[in-house]
């Protein structure tokens, strides 16, 4: 998990890159959700909801993986 210390929440929409615009959540990121086709979305726990049903490429049913310990 170590490498995902410092990640932030990317959602809802799931913005591109590290410094990607259009997020307005600045959370420490506790949900890695995988994409097609697109790089995993990270996000917090407010945003795991709405990031599922938003975000593109989003697979389903979904896979979301754990990277940070509430
Ligand atoms: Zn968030």
């Amino acid at each position: 998990m170590g490498v995902h210390r410092n990640a932030r929440c990317r959602g809802p929409y799931g913005g591109e890159g590290e410094d990607a615009g259009g997020t307005d959540c600045s959370d420490p990121a506790v949900f890695e959700v995988v994409r097609h086709g697109r790089p995993p979305l990270w996000v917090c726990p407010v945003h795991l909801g709405p990031a599922l049903l938003l975000a593109p490429g989003v697979l389903w049913p979904p896979v979301i993986r754990l990277i940070r310990h509430p």
